[in-house]
């Protein structure tokens, strides 16, 4: 069997570098075609003289010019840039397999891209099935493209399907750390300082998921990612908080038999099954040893500490580009709390505020169409931007009053 010819979108970040971590361990199994990422030309440069790539893509155009000048004149990696480096990327004929792990709505063209070309797909990059998952998923039945999921938990309820999920799935149980506060009661999280919030108690990932776990808005985002990866109706899919991070979620089935999937938090091993589907590679990682762990504790989550993850579960309730609005919103308002804007608690103010002008406007038979239904990538980019302008009109707002 010849190597599978890959593309990582998103290879200077977290998903991006444990997916080269683990392609280095099989150089006879893997050949790295192309590498994209956003504006790290340290690290890409790095992973360019490792991995050979024929194709690096720098989205931003200033850092593809620094990338170029710092390449050794020998290199023969052709560099590109913008979205339409990503999409090029994403659809080189030469691949067989792309791996979304950008972080944001950025990801979502690229992964389009990918999957209208019948590629296998590794879907890190939530946002592309928030923003468009009905459309993905129909999409990829056309084009025969296949849909691995590598979020740990949509990995983990992957691994535990061993067919396609059918009659007899009851539901799913995404389990979820609970993040950094799940010990810290609602009456003090007044005092979270933003270096409290980015540090994870399990899993070391960028700024922006550390905070969306905080909040357990990545909880949400990870119900709607089920919702189309699994093809479930929401009432089926069920969370529950789980602080050990080793049972990285489970299915129950209609004669009531769960089976889970179980490992350390390390995403080295959901991103080995997703290169290797649907054979396994002997991936020599630390074990599990239950022994040592000794507990495993579960519960239920607190509606009130996380008020994100109802907001998330209604925008799917309400459908359309609801979800898309969200995902935008809070993507602005996660960037301007990075930014020290805010404190952690506004994050989720503004976004409630942000879902109660979408109603408002949904009532409004003027309403843009794209907020109604997702039709194309480009309704699902115009409802993710209504989201940025409505957070953004509220954070300015708020910092107009208050100083
Ligand atoms: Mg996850």
């Amino acid at each position: 069997m010849g190597k599978q010819h890959l593309t990582i979108l998103g290879s200077t970040g977290s998903i991006g570098r444990n997916t080269l971590d683990v392609v280095a361990r099989f150089p006879d199994r893997f050949r790295v075609h192309a590498l994209a990422a956003r504006n790290n030309v340290e690290l890409l440069c790095e992973q360019i003289a490792a991995f050979q790539p024929a194709l690096a893509v720098m989205y931003e155009a200033q850092a593809a010019q620094r990338l170029r000048a710092a390449l050794p004149a020998k290199t023969r990696t052709e560099v590109l840039t913008g979205m339409e480096g990503l999409t090029e990327a994403a659809r080189c004929p030469e691949v067989q397999h792309v791996i979304s792990g950008m972080v944001g709505a950025v990801g979502l063209l690229p992964t389009y891209a990918a999957i209208a070309s019948g590629k296998r797909v590794s879907i890190a990059n939530k946002e592309t099935l928030v923003l468009a998952g009905e459309l993905m998923v129909r999409q990829a039945a056309e084009t025969g493209s296949t849909l691995i999921p590598m979020d740990s938990e949509h990995n983990a309820i992957f691994q535990c399907l061993a067919s396609p999920p059918g009659r007899e799935l009851e539901r799913i149980v995404l389990t979820a750390s609970g993040g950094p506060f799940r010990d810290l009661p609602v009456s003090q999280f007044h005092g979270i300082t933003r270096e409290q919030a980015l540090a994870h108690p399990n899993w070391k990932m960028g700024p922006k998921i550390s905070i969306d776990s905080a909040t357990m808005m990545n909880k949400g985002l990870e119900v709607i990612e089920a919702r189309w990866l699994f093809g479930l109706t929401p009432e089926r899919i069920e969370v529950l908080v789980h602080r050990q991070s080793i049972v990285h979620s489970m299915v129950e089935f209609v004669d009531g038999s769960v089976i889970a999937q179980l490992g350390l938090p390390d995403m080295r091993t959901p991103i080995a099954y997703c290169l290797s589907y649907p054979s396994r590679l002997p991936l020599e990682l630390p074990r599990l040893n239950l022994a040592e762990v000794g507990r495993l504790e579960f519960e239920t989550v607190d509606a009130e500490k996380y008020p994100c993850l109802a907001l998330a579960l209604h925008a799917l309730a309400v459908g359309g580009g609801a979800p898309a609005a969200l995902n935008g919103a809070n993507e602005e308002v996660v960037a301007a709390y990075l930014k020290d804007a805010f404190h952690f608690t506004e994050i989720a103010v503004i976004l409630k505020e942000a879902m109660a002008q979408l109603e408002i406007c949904l009532a409004q038979p003027q309403a843009p169409s794209c907020l109604r239904t997702i039709n194309t990538v480009e309704d699902a980019i115009a409802a993710d931007q209504w989201g940025r302008n409505t957070a953004h009109s509220i954070i300015q707002k708020r910092v107009n009053t208050c100083c």
